[in-house]
């Protein structure tokens, strides 16, 4: 085994969100920090790839503005942001209805009128829930009463018929479940958001988002390509036999590998999304939006070259839908079944350009569910991930951030 130079301050093990602000953090505190990632670029689950000429996200996933460790540790200017229209569609069965911003889109908001999408008590007690989670403090939300989605949207005096239409189609393709069984802390928190922020993709990718941060990283203090095999008593063993020495580890691998790494860990169960890339010569909607489905046939689509035009090379539309699990036989020709009605046109010379399973993508978050779980498992070894906070850009972001105070707060008492 070789032992590379004296011992670092800090080893992250994986360069995915949450290792990233780690690194970031410990090295903006003055720590000698290296930052190993076992693959060929920065990102994990949040990287873009180039295929036949189309730009191909992981797995479909939408960018918020409005997450505070967003603002605080990204330049929104330099991802040259492509907004989402605000809302989404949604496919009934007595045609498509719009759910949109009445404060931002008002000659959109038809739909919006009692009778069509909600009836009048619907409306209200839509409006309150949101007023609520939209102006008061974050923490009174984060204390709220802990339950189900369902149950907090039922007590918000929701009908199950407009839930049944509007939210668990909806949030099914946020939580990557269909039951509304999430946590309704984390359901508060992550409307918040939608109401304050918007939906959108950097032109060059969701997989800018992490370039971003891992250029900000003074030169040497990433090595892609090296991945950790284990941990030992003085720091972390790579699999070509490089031993790193450092006097603290921060596991941020993701949840397989942080759970062979730290069993100590505990990490819970995670969702699986498989995500349809279709092509078509002209795009079945004109318009870059979220269509969601009463029937929940499908989580979402959305052309996405509508969005980014530059997803797709000129003359060609790039359509993406989600689904939950994997990809079974005959999936894809029920789902164009589906995508046909939705989208109100004739899907069948759609070319099925690629499909992307993530198996481990987001975590369950059923309550009761910890907003924030410490990093430290023992003396010198730390955990960070989505799985400690919330599954989203935040949550991963922001155990990052808490894996580091935690580091500084061992290394310098
Ligand atoms: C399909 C999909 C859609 C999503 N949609 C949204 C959305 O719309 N909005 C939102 O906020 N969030 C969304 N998310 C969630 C968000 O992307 C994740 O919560 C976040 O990216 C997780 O970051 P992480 O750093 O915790 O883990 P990861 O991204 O998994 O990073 C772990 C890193 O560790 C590396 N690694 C693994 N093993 C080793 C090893 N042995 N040695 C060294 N390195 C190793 C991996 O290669 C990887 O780079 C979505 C996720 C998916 C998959």
């Amino acid at each position: 085994m070789a032992t590379t130079g004296g011992a670092l301050d800090a080893v992250v093990v994986g360069a995915g969100l949450a290792g990233l602000a780690c690194a970031g953090d410990l090295l903006t505190a003055g720590l000698d920090v290296r930052l190993v990632e076992a693959s060929d670029a920065v990102g994990g689950r949040m990287r873009s790839d180039r295929y036949e000429g189309f730009v191909i996200d992981r797995g479909f996933q939408v960018f918020n503005t409005s997450y505070p460790q967003v603002r605080r540790r990204l330049d929104l200017r330099a991802l040259a942001l492509r907004p989402f229209t605000p809302g989404v569609l949604i496919h009934t069965d007595r045609g498509r209805l719009r759910f949109s911003d009445p404060t931002r889109r008002p000659r959109e908001a038809a739909d919006l009128l009692p009778g069509r999408l909600a009836g009048t008590r619907d409306l209200l007690a839509l409006g309150v829930l949101s007023a609520r989670d939209m102006l008061a403090p974050a923490g009174v939300l984060k204390r709220g009463e802990e339950r189900t989605t369902r149950s907090a949207l039922a007590a918000a005096g929701l009908s199950e018929e407009f839930v049944e239409r509007f939210f668990r189609p909806f949030l099914s393709g946020v939580f990557l479940e269909d039951e509304l069984e999430t946590s309704s802390r984390v359901f508060h928190l992550v409307w918040r958001s939608t109401l304050r922020g918007t939906l959108c993709l950097p032109t060059d990718g969701i997989g800018a988002v992490p370039r971003q941060l891992a250029d900000a990283l003074p030169a040497g203090t990433l090595r892609l390509e090296s991945p950790v095999d284990r941990l030992t008593d003085d720091g972390v063993l790579l699999t070509t036999g490089t031993e790193l020495a450092a006097k603290a580890v921060v596991v941020a691998t993701g949840p397989g590998p942080a759970a062979a790494l730290l069993p100590a860990a505990h990490i819970g169960p995670y969702r699986t999304t498989t995500t349809y890339y279709h092509t078509a010569d002209t795009s079945p909607l004109a318009e870059p939006t979220l269509l969601t489905d009463e029937r929940r046939r499908f989580l979402n689509t959305c052309v996405l070259s509508e969005v980014v035009p530059g997803y797709a090379p000129a003359g060609t539309a790039l359509i993406a839908t989600s689904v939950l699990g994997t990809d079974t036989p005959g999936r894809e020709a029920r789902l164009r079944t589906a995508l046909a009605e939705a989208y109100a046109t004739d899907a069948s010379a759609w070319r099925l350009l690629t499909v992307r399973t993530i198996e481990d993508a987001l975590p369950a978050m059923p309550p009761p569910h910890r907003l924030t779980t410490p990093a430290q498992l023992a003396p010198g070894r730390f955990v960070c991930g989505d799985h400690r906070a919330t599954g989203s850009v935040q949550g991963a972001l922001a155990s990052g951030a808490r894996a580091a105070r935690e580091v500084l707060r061992e290394l310098r008492p």
